[in-house]
């Protein structure tokens, strides 16, 4: 049985994982060239996806690699009221760490022999057993997953379901080595999240592992033309910095100090999802992980979920060796069910964020009843 995997992302690699350690052969094949070919961002909050790392035997290297007091949460308004402040207890459980992701996918790498990831090969198209790569290479597969993230192109085998703008656009920037730089700032910000919530905006600022503090701001229900008619100068960090604390007027003074100390990295990031609840009918040869299968909202599911189904996935190959659609049937069944109830969820999350009165809405959220 030939297992191709399309994209070395938390997803395909859990797969990878779990397909290893129940003896079965699989390729990844990855477009990067090389492990550290691009920044794979900042902070993620890792839940439920630790059911994945138990059946990948890499639970306690997770735990080692976690960073528990990055489940701190600072919530207020734009006009400087705290509306809830949770710190995490030294001996709490380790339910919701926040884990640096670029520590995540090299934990699962390493747990790999050398040779089932392929670097370089950018995935083109598929069929009749054929995969094809941009570089005009091929190789053969019987069942060819796409782990290959929010644009897939192996998710056109399966549906023509796209992505589609939710009305989201966030900012990205951050501040380098804030304890020694910004000290006061670093206090402010706390061990974790730090979230602004309200007016149709929000600034969310995380501490990293590599003591950056990585920030967001999101302007809510913008359309997917919006930055370019925001104003804001991306070729000109500085005068771009001075753009959003204008978009923020009105903030307490201590939010918009936060832009101020920023360095030069301003990204802008478009945010899309798949339809919530997408299906397809089951192919014996051809299946979705991962934001491939479910991209949803990023309010702190995706990753759990894409290594969930790599987990799934794998047991299901296990269960089933020599019976393909068998196995691909289980694990989208199952698969389906949870991610469309986590795609609903993430919705219903993205309504608060968006919604004129997003700080109270959120703590009701948090705190109901
Ligand atoms: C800012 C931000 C914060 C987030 N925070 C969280 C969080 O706290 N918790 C959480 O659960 N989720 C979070 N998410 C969502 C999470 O990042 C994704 O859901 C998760 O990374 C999906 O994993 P994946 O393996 O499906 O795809 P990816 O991680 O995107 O991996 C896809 C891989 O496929 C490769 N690839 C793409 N095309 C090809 C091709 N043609 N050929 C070969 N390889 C290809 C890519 O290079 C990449 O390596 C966040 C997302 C964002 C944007």
């Amino acid at each position: 049985m030939d297992i191709a995997i399309v994209g070395a992302g938390l997803g395909g690699l859990t797969l990878a994982r779990v397909l290893h350690v129940n003896g079965i052969d699989a390729v990844v094949y990855e477009r990067e060239l090389a492990r550290h070919a691009r920044d794979q961002g900042g902070m993620l909050d890792i839940h439920s996806g630790q059911r994945a790392l138990r059946e990948a035997g890499l639970i306690d290297r997770f735990h080692a690699i976690a960073r528990g007091e990055g489940q701190d949460m600072r919530l207020l308004q734009p006009d400087g009221t705290l509306l809830l402040r949770e710190d995490t207890p030294d001996d709490a459980p380790l339910d919701r760490p926040e884990v640096d992701r670029a520590d995540l996918r090299g934990l699962l790498l390493d747990s790999l022999p050398v040779d089932m990831v392929r670097w370089g090969h950018a995935f083109d198209s598929a069929d009749n057993g054929l995969l094809r790569f941009a570089d005009g290479g091929r190789a053969s597969y019987d069942l060819l997953v796409g782990a290959d993230g929010a644009y897939s192109r192996v998710r056109a085998l399966l549906t023509d379901a796209r992505p589609a703008h939710i009305g989201q656009n966030v900012v990205e920037l951050g501040i380098p080595d804030i304890d020694r730089t910004h000290p006061d700032l670093a206090a402010m910000v706390g061990r974790g999240n730090y979230w602004v919530l309200g007016n149709g905006l929000s600034l969310a600022a995380q501490r990293n592992g590599d003591g950056r503090v990585r920030i967001g701001v999101s302007f809510y229900r913008t359309g997917e033309d919006w930055f370019a008619t925001s104003g804001i100068p991306f070729d000109d960090p500085a005068a771009a910095r001075a753009r959003l604390i204008e978009l923020l007027s009105g903030w307490d003074f201590r939010f918009t100090a936060l832009i101020a100390a920023c360095d030069d990295t301003v990204v802008p990031r478009s945010i899309t999802a798949l339809p919530a609840g997408l299906t397809w009918p089951s192919r014996p040869d051809v299946t979705l992980v991962g934001d491939a299968a479910h991209l949803m909202p990023p309010v702190g599911e995706g990753a759990n979920m894409a290594m969930i189904d790599g987990a799934v996935l794998g047991l299901a190959l296990a269960a089933h060796p020599d019976d393909l659609p068998a196995a691909v049937e289980e694990y989208e069944r199952e698969m389906f069910e949870r991610t469309s109830a986590a795609a609903r969820m993430s919705a219903r999350v993205q309504e608060i964020l968006m919604s004129p009165d997003a700080g109270r809405k959120m703590l009701e959220f948090f705190q109901p009843g």
